[in-house]
């Protein structure tokens, strides 16, 4: 059959022999052969022009199924593993609530570029992140993990499923955000909704999510799973939970970040999708503002970042702990 393929090829004229690599799959694959692990010996000559006995297969390989006529092939890699968990730092005490950051974009995908610095997203977000990890660890109230701590790629759910795999108390994403008109600036925090607060929102939720998207395919399509995740209970009281934490995080680090008129606001980002840890998306500012992108990529501008989090952290979880009333011993 080898032979055969090989002469099917070599009979396309000389424009079809550089045609796309999918003709060349597809006529390989349409081919009414067995895989070559199972051809008998009668199917190795030219085509078949005798009577339809002088093809048939020893008893050996007549004992077999017909096997498939045809098949197509999608090369996008196996299935993989789940992916080893990152590193908790912070006191070793499983009983601290346990804040799980994510710095947006990483590896192939940049993120929103700056016109005025060319610094990109990725780069912004990942020193972010471990700028409010270190503030976080520093305070000794609360554990912490990255879901990723170099420049690496992650599918937008491998993102909230650490968080979930962890069992964290809060999921805080960090972007950076862009637009056209370059006086646009200051911080906004997401939490999740099904309707967009406004178009801007939903136009900046389409774009984060098609972080998934890679040569057409989508990454991670489980949205139906997750429609129906959202009607559960659990989401509604995880979403109000995020809910007071975007507030709190505007009114603790006014004094340090530049939001918003409208700094929270609602779309269906796909990162913020767990229906079990309060997530809230933080758009930290504008790189394409000359002001923002030079705050974001100083060490004084992510410190300041940084200690609005952790204020913002401290009084939530002191919050959630009284709010609960006291276990028995
Ligand atoms: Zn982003």
């Amino acid at each position: 059959m080898l032979s055969n393929k090989r002469w099917t090829i070599a009979r396309l004229p000389r424009h079809n022999r550089t045609m796309s690599p999918l003709f060349v799959l597809l006529a390989l694959t349409f081919n009414p052969a067995p895989a070559v692990g199972h051809i008998p010996r009668a199917d190795m000559g030219p085509p078949a022009v005798g009577p339809r006995t002088e093809l048939q297969p020893s008893a050996r390989f007549r004992a077999k199924p017909p096997g498939k006529r045809y098949s197509v092939t999608v090369p996008i890699g196996r299935p993989k593993p789940a992916l080893p968990l990152p590193a908790i730092e912070g006191p070793a005490n499983p009983r601290l609530p346990l804040v799980v950051i994510d710095a947006g974009h990483g590896g192939h995908d940049p993120g929103a570029l700056s016109p005025h610095s060319g610094k990109r997203e990725k780069d912004i977000t990942l020193a972010l992140a471990r700028a409010i990890r270190d503030d976080l660890v520093a305070s000794g109230r609360v554990r912490v993990a990255l879901t990723r701590s170099d420049d690496r790629f992650l599918v937008l759910e491998e993102r909230y499923g650490i968080a979930r795999r962890l069992k964290a108390d809060l999921f805080i994403s960090i972007h950076a955000d862009a637009a056209e008109n370059e006086t646009a600036s200051g911080a906004s925090v997401y939490t999740l909704s099904e309707v967009a607060s406004d178009r801007e929102a939903a136009r900046l939720a389409a774009r984060e999510n098609k972080a998934n998207i890679i040569n057409g395919v989508d990454l991670g399509a489980h949205s139906s799973d997750v429609s129906s995740i959202l009607l559960d209970l659990t989401q509604r009281e995880t979403m109000n939970v995020a809910s007071d934490f975007a507030r709190l995080l505007q009114r603790e680090a006014a004094d340090d970040v530049k939001f918003r008129t409208t700094a929270h606001r609602f779309a269906s980002f796909v990162v913020l999708k767990a229906p079990d840890t309060p997530s809230i998306l933080f758009e930290t500012g504008f790189i394409s503002n000359k002001d923002d992108a030079e705050f974001l990529a100083s060490a004084a501008g992510q410190r300041k970042v940084a200690r609005g989090v952790r204020n913002a952290v401290q009084v939530h979880f002191a919050r959630r702990i009284a709010s609960v009333a006291p276990k028995s011993p």
